[in-house]
């Protein structure tokens, strides 16, 4: 009995932006065709987690590629992350966007390492929460 799927999802598992997330996966065409990790700053947890957080989401993706033959991993952080000690913590927007976009190309590096033949997406989530609404804008990282 095989059971496969096309992608395992890792993402920070921030409550705010979980609904906004399952609608930008949809949109990427894999409704009810993903894995999924959440874990406390996202990627934060393979680049600079301690060795034990960094093999279990290795494992993970194992798994998933084990059991359901993924082919992609959709990484996907994003702004204000309480893990990374929120928006404060930076000097400045670009500051902060700019680890994101690095923690994100080691995350890549460190995966592919392991698992060379996986497509990996990067993906940076801001939440905008002016005028009363909230909305999520995803942007696509290029890789390294
Ligand atoms: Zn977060």
């Amino acid at each position: 009995m095989t059971h496969k799927c096309q992608a395992l999802v890792l993402h920070c598992m921030d409550y705010r932006f979980i609904g906004h997330l399952r609608d930008f996966i949809v949109s990427q065409g894999l409704k009810d065709q993903y894995d999924e990790v959440s874990v406390a700053g996202g990627v934060q947890g393979i680049v600079s987690g301690t060795k034990h957080v960094q093999e279990y989401i290795l494992n993970q993706i194992g798994t998933a590629r084990r059991l359901h033959s993924i082919q992609d991993v959709y990484l996907i952080n994003h702004l204000d992350c309480g893990a990374y000690g929120g928006r404060t913590a930076f000097g400045s927007d670009q500051e902060e966007h700019d680890r994101h976009t690095s923690d994100l190309q080691k995350a890549q590096i460190i995966i592919n390492q392991r698992f060379s033949e996986l497509n990996i997406s990067m993906v940076i989530a801001r939440l905008n929460e002016e005028n009363g609404g909230q909305e999520v804008d995803f942007e696509v990282v290029s890789g390294s």
